[in-house]
This record gives C-alpha cells, structure tokens and sequence, in this order.
C-alpha cells in the first residue's frame, strides 16, 4: 500500500499535535517529510526524530541550526517544502495568511490540502477557488462534517447547517458580557483548541468565519447556509435535503477525527483510541437559535459575504488585532465587536491579487491599533 508524503505546516500548534498524535497511529501509512514551527524551535528535534522527517521550516526570524535536517525559512520555505516532488499531502494548521501561499502552490500542483487554516478562505477564498487542480478537503469539525454529508449529494440538498456550541457565554446576560475575562473566554465548555480560536468561539466570531468558508468550500448562497447553537458539540454539520429530510453527522468532538478522515479520505480507517459517542450517557441533544444580538459578529460576518471580498478579509484582520488586545487585557470582550465593526465600515478597495489583499489587512490592522489605543 502506498504510504501518504505527507507535509505538516504549524506542527506545534494544538491541530498541528492531534495531527501528529493520528500520525503515530498510523506510522506504516504516513511518512512525514516535512513541518513548520513560528517560534517553538525546541520542537524540531524532538518532531524530526520521532517521525524522521528531513525538513522543517522557521516562520518567524528565530535562528536554529541542526545537523540532522534540512532548515529552510519563511514563506518561500514553506513554497519550497511543499514543492518536493515526494511530497503529495499537505496540511495546513498554521496561524495567519501565511497558509494561502503554500495552499496555492500545493494545489497548482495537483496535491492533496488538508485545510484548517481559516485565514486562507477567508481573505483569499475567491483566489483558492480560482484554481482547478489539486483537492482541497477541510479539517475544521463542521466543514469535514458537510464535506461528507454532501458528497455525491449536492444535488439533493437545499441548504446547509453549521453547529455551533455557543462558547462559555451562552447563557450571560448582555450587560455582563463587558466584564467577561480573557480567563473566563479560555474555558471552551466542549472543545480543547489553540487560545485565538477559543476566544472567537465565545464571540462567535469563529461560526462567523465557519459560514465564509463553508460559502468558498461548498458554493451555498449565504441564506442557505444556517447557524444552529447545540451545546453538546456531538452534530458537527447537517444538510436539509429537498423533501425537507436531514441528515446529521455526528461525533464525539474530538479533532483527531476529522484530522484523520482528511488524512486518509477516500478512507476511512479503525482507531479505537477515539472515544465514541455514548449517547444513553448523553439523553438528550438541545437545539437553540444564534442570539444576534449578544454576539453581532455573526450577522457581522454574513453582511461581509454577502458584500464579498475584501470584507471577510478586513474583518479578520480587525478581529485578529481585538482578540490580541482583549487577550492582554487591554480592552473589554465587547470591544471585540466595537473594533471589528468600525474597521468594517472603513473597508474599502477591489482588490485583484494576493498582494492587493494583504496591503489592505496591514492597513486594517493599523487602524484597529490606532482605534484599541484610543478605546482603552
Ligand atoms: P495554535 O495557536 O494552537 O497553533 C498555531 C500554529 O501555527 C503553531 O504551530 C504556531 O507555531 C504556528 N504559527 C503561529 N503564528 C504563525 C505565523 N504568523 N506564521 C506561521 N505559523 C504560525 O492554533 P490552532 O492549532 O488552534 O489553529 C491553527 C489553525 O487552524 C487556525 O487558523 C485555526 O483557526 C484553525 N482551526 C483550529 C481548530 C482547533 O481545534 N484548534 C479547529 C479548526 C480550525 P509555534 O507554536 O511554533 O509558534
Ligand atoms: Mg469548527
């Protein structure tokens, strides 16, 4: 059987670890050539040992040699890795819109991508789809969850519905919202997940992000694309079909699973390391509505599809400079939404290339700097 040539970019970081963990599973079906790490060099050696890989690539300007492994840098070292001829997987977990170079390059070349990475589709999903070749299967829980619901279904279905657990605050009032704590948002009551993401599960900013690519993966118009809260995180996606039947995926929620479906799609292998839904132990699966009003950045995040590009794309980067701050305690979880709502209406500019994308994050992340410096 052949073995999966697989490249793991951002492979310290909580996907890139359970990527890793699948990969010590299945070590007679993986090789791992490659990886990337931002600041976290003390891990190369440690990754490149156990999984024998010959390359790792440093994002950030930390300087590490080693004797036992090629060292490459930066966005052109992530090109490079991902172009080895050996090299026909790809997974992308890194932080930021770094991921889209090496996304484009792996799909011009007809490789699979394995996506976590939100920023890629985010700000840049007109220019992914714009490529033809290559696969492009998702890793995040909901998006895996529709990837197989609609395989050779689409036809059939008439909208699609993204779950969301509701985060830590789901049920506090609005005004105790100002005084939530970075802390408080950390504690993701369902998922365990990198600290940027947690904190856009309580702002429901990352079901904001989830329905922008659900938009790029699948091609639903926004009002065919539902956000449903179910605390309990077993639904991870459902489609309503045309005779208003649905169907469900469900797990345990756990990222190794949908890590590994990507890993080995069309695939589907035995783990029994991953729990399993006990759903006596359950009883009962609660379904509300998304409250807009609590958590605007959701509707906030359909109007940015809806006037389509740049507008995910300010809107994250705004997002990315609010949730940093409110991390250092620099400004109130709710100045999240007040920052990204007002670098959302300073958005501006048709953008044509990559680059045109990336001048108009660095200049939305300017102003929301500016606009946190004078807020707090
Ligand atoms: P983490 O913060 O846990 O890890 C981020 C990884 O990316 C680390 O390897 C880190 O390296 C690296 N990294 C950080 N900053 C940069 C940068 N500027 N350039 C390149 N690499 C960088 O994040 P997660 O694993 O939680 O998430 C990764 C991506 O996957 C995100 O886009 C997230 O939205 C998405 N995702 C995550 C899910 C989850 O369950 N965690 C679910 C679905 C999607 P180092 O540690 O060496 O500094
Ligand atoms: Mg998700």
């Amino acid at each position: 059987m052949k073995k999966i040539n697989l490249v793991l970019l951002g492979a310290t970081g909580s996907i890139g670890r359970q990527t890793l963990d699948v990969v010590r599973r299945f070590r007679d079906r993986v090789n791992l050539i490659g990886f990337s790490v931002h600041t976290n060099v003390q891990a190369i050696e440690a990754i490149s040992q156990e999984f024998g890989a010959s390359y790792a690539v440093i994002t950030s300007d930390i300087n590490f040699k080693s004797e036992d492994l090629s060292i490459l840098h930066g966005e052109e070292g992530l090109i490079e890795l991902v172009s080895l001829p050996e090299v026909d997987t790809v997974l992308i977990a890194t932080l930021g819109t770094i991921g889209v170079y090496p996304t484009l390059q792996a799909l011009k070349l007809n490789k699979r991508v394995l996506l976590a990475n939100k920023e890629t589709l985010v700000a840049f999903g007109e220019f992914v789809n714009k490529i033809k070749t290559g696969l492009l299967i998702p890793v995040d829980s909901e998006h895996s969850a529709l990837f197989q619901l609609l395989e050779n279904r689409k036809d059939e279905v008439s909208s699609i519905i993204l779950t969301a657990s509701g985060g830590p605050f789901r049920n506090v009032p609005e005004k105790e919202l100002k005084k939530v704590r970075p802390e408080d948002a950390l504690r993701h009551p369902t998922w365990n997940m990198g600290a940027k993401i947690t904190i856009d599960s309580a702002t429901l900013m990352n079901k904001g992000l989830e329905v922008i690519e659900a938009y790029y993966l699948f091609g639903f118009p926004p009002d065919k694309i539902e956000v449903i809260i179910h605390p309990q995180s077993i639904i991870h996606g459902m489609v309503k079909l045309k005779d208003n039947a649905f169907m469900a995926h469900m797990s345990y929620p756990d990222m190794r699973i949908p890590i590994q479906y990507a890993l080995f799609y069309p695939e589907r292998l035995q783990n029994t390391s991953l729990r399993e839904v006990d759903f006596l132990k359950i009883g009962h699966l609660d379904f509300e509505a998304p409250d807009f009003s609590r958590f605007p950045l959701l509707p906030l995040a359909y109007e940015a599809l809806k006037r389509g590009t740049p507008y995910p794309a300010c809107m994250n980067a705004a997002n990315d400079i609010a949730v940093a701050a409110f991390l250092q305690h620099r400004i109130k979880f709710t100045d999240i939404y007040r920052t990204v709502e007002s670098a959302f209406d300073r958005c501006r500019g048709k953008p044509t290339t990559l680059e045109d994308v990336e001048q108009i994050i660095k200049e939305v992340k300017e102003y929301a700097k500016e606009f946190i410096q004078q807020i707090s």
